[in-house]
């Protein structure tokens, strides 16, 4: 059994933020429901929410590939509303996140289940579920994505983020600058 489940559904907001410096900053996933004024906050790998973001645009072009009828997802967002604010307290630092589709209330779950070491129980491992609408989804994703790219400072040959271990400039063959 799940050391606890819990169901946000839905989520009134739902976001994610990397806090820190550059290279070294700490990525969370954010969200609260209506009735909670307590945010439910788990701690990701950046990798994680590149993903996310990634299977999050795959997702909706398949929803909307199978219901054209739907409306569109919009994925606007205002970034103070985005933004995470410290003090922080995470519920557990995730392992697994997968995606889901609910169609019945045209619902899109994001599903977190946390992480184990290797001598545990991955049975015991934690889940919490975010009920979000495909709008919400978009704008984390389209956020997310921004977050992920200011960390890095820009290239100036090739235009493209740097990784703070070094960059492999297409523009320089290769070379690391
Ligand atoms: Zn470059």
């Amino acid at each position: 059994m799940p050391r606890f489940e819990m169901d946000l559904n839905p989520v009134s907001h739902i976001t994610s933020d990397a806090i820190g410096q550059p290279g070294q900053r700490v990525f969370y996933l954010q969200a609260w429901r209506e009735t909670d004024p307590q945010p439910v906050t788990i701690l990701i790998e950046k990798i994680q929410l590149q993903s996310l973001a990634t299977g999050i645009e795959q997702l909706l072009d398949e929803i909307a590939k199978q219901k054209p009828d739907l409306p569109q997802a919009a994925g606007d967002f205002e970034e103070e509303k985005m933004r995470i604010t410290p003090p922080l307290d995470p519920l557990f630092r995730a392992g697994e996140v997968g995606l889901g589709y609910d169609d019945a209330q045209d619902l899109v779950i994001i599903l977190v289940r946390e992480i184990v070491m290797e001598d545990e129980d991955s049975a015991n491992a934690a889940v919490v579920r975010f009920w979000c609408t495909r709008t919400q989804v978009r704008s984390l994703a389209r956020w997310g994505n921004e977050v992920i790219s200011r960390g890095r400072p820009i290239c100036p040959q090739c235009g493209q983020p740097m990784e703070p271990e070094g960059h492999f400039c297409p523009k320089k063959n290769g070379h690391k600058h």
